[in-house]
């Protein structure tokens, strides 16, 4: 009886957080595409204890996303192409982003608990609501906290073929103590930390840093968090450096500016972010996330 009653509280609440979430301008499926489906689908995803603090409304993962894409485009400008490409987000008809509200049915501790590995609870909850369109990746701004980092990824070049790869994590407010923003900046207009971390972790999910890259780091196993995790560079100053704690990244000045490892290079059979098929312009014959994987 007692148990009767806590579900049907446990139900109530659920359905009045249900209510509260519906707000004017609120997209709660993917929209139709305006491309060929194939794009970065960033989505506004809460725990089922968590605060809607409306950043898919109030231009707040707007912003981080220009300001992600600014850098990138600033950073391939005369290579490939001569204007740059940009990362090939979700849009809508009036070009804005077409982003998707999902409140999960976990709570955040259970999600939090996991840090770096959060992503990896983060990806199949979003698909059992059906967000697993084979031909998209997934940029989860998610609203809870994290206990060990800022953002992390899914790997597609690392894993064996036919193994779900395909979402990158921001946590905001991120870490349990000293958070994400109060860390890295936050939204704010500019190329701070969590744009760098988010940008870092899209990356990812597009399949860098690849395992053919020459200068390819894989960390080794010395007890912390990230050990034997592939995907990174050595070479300081680069979007994909990082060092094996995670805790300190260096500030990022580069996109692979010697073109050997990850963007325009010339190594064949091995991903080339350039050549992806999550960007813009789009070359003849692009590659996916997992190209060059046995
Ligand atoms: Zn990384």
């Amino acid at each position: 009886m007692v148990k009767i009653r806590i579900l049907i509280l446990l139900y109530l609440l659920g359905t009045s957080i249900a209510f509260a979430d519906k707000k004017e301008g609120r997209e709660f499926v993917d929209l139709p595409d305006v491309d060929n489906g194939y794009n970065i689908h960033v989505m506004y995803v809460l725990p089922i204890d968590g605060i809607d603090k409306e950043y898919d409304l109030n231009s707040k993962i707007g912003m981080l996303v220009y300001q992600m894409d600014k850098w990138f485009n600033n950073k391939t400008k005369g290579r490939l192409f001569e204007e740059g490409q940009k990362l090939k987000f979700d849009r809508k008809e009036d070009n804005r982003l077409d982003i998707t509200f999902l409140r999960l049915d976990i709570e955040d501790i259970d999600i939090s608990k996991r840090g770096i590995n959060a992503v990896n609870v983060l990806q199949p909850a979003i698909a059992r609501f059906g967000f697993n369109d084979p031909k998209k990746v997934y940029f989860i701004v998610y609203g809870g906290t994290n206990k060990d980092v800022c953002a992390s990824s899914q790997l597609p070049g690392h894993v064996p073929l036919g193994v779900t790869a395909n979402t990158a994590a921001v946590y905001i407010p991120g870490k349990r103590s000293g958070s994400c923003i109060e860390n890295n900046g936050g939204f704010k207009p500019e190329f701070n930390n969590t744009t760098r971390s988010s940008l870092h972790e899209v990356l990812h999910i597009l399949g860098a840093v690849p395992k053919c890259a020459p200068d390819h780091l894989i960390f080794e196993d010395a007890g912390t968090i990230n050990d034997g995790i592939g995907g990174h560079l050595e070479i300081p100053g680069d979007i994909m450096y990082s060092v094996q704690s995670n805790v300190t990244y260096d500030k990022a000045k580069h996109l692979d500016f010697k073109s050997s490892n990850y963007y325009n290079h010339d190594n064949e059979g091995c991903l080339d972010i350039a050549k992806s098929i999550y960007v813009t312009p789009t070359v003849e014959n692009p590659q996916l996330t997992t190209y060059g994987v046995e």
